[in-house]
């Protein structure tokens, strides 16, 4: 049985101070929650916010890391940087980095094993655009991503590894994919990885869905046999939304 994996990406939100507060109420009001939680501030606030949720069950990750171990990369961070301040998991793959600081699947595959080495967990983002879904070309995107992202990815490295199905044209844009759309996209990637690994893995794997999740439709999206949780965005700024969804089950 896989256990509901429900994840807010914060984007480029929150200053400090605020997100402060925002992970301290978020603490008290999830430490009973069903589901898996984390949370994916700004780097700026990533200290902050680690010293704030350790020990709770919330997890924290970064929502970006350089694919090199350190050097002259300025403005990057390393993966170093983020074990050493509590941090050890990191969303790779968003779609607002491939689309806007063209990120490709091999690149991304660097910051994979890259992450893996260092013993971190990852949440790696995939999904079409809407072009290529009127294309025709859904599942041929989604089989290049998973399998270029996941190139020398061992078995034993999967438990590691949480996907994240977006289709880029429902992320903030209050668009959802239909939970059957949705489900039929997983069950697509949890045959890829059936195919590269093994049933087993495949099982086990947790598929988050991403794109408007709102406390409206959570229920509903969660409810479908390969959807394990949610990467939800601008619904993750605000408790009074973020919280309906964290407790959904
Ligand atoms: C996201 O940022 O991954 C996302 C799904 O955003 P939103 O929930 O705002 O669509």
């Amino acid at each position: 049985m896989r256990k509901l994996y429900i994840a807010g990406n914060w984007k480029m939100n929150m200053v400090p101070s605020q997100a402060v507060e925002f992970a301290k109420s978020l603490k008290e009001q999830v430490k009973d929650a069903k589901v898996r939680v984390m949370v994916a501030p700004t780097f700026v606030c990533l200290p902050d916010v680690a010293r704030v949720l350790k020990g709770s069950n919330i997890t924290v990750a970064a929502q970006n890391m350089n694919d090199h171990e350190s050097g002259a990369y300025t403005g990057e961070i390393s993966p170093d940087m983020l074990k050493d301040i509590g941090v050890n998991a990191v969303i790779l793959g968003h779609s607002e980095r491939r689309l806007y600081y063209g990120e490709t699947n091999s690149f991304i595959n660097s910051k994979v094993l890259l992450a893996l080495k260092k013993g971190m967990e990852v949440v790696l983002c995939v999904g079409e655009t809407l072009e290529e879904r009127e294309g025709g070309k859904l599942e041929a995107v989604l089989k290049e991503q998973v399998n270029v992202g996941l190139e020398g990815v061992d078995a034993s490295q999967m438990d590691k590894i949480t996907i994240a199905y977006e289709p880029v044209w429902a992320i903030g844009t209050g668009r959802t994919a239909s939970p059957d759309d949705a489900d039929s996209a997983h069950a697509y990637i949890r045959s890829l990885l059936a195919k590269k690994y093994s049933a087993d893995v495949a099982e086990k794997a947790i598929i988050q869905y991403g794109g408007s999740v709102k406390p409206d439709n959570v229920k509903e999206l969660m409810a479908k046999e390969n959807i394990d949780g949610a990467l939800v965005g601008g619904a993750s700024l605000t408790l009074d939304k973020f919280l309906p969804i964290v407790h959904c089950i």
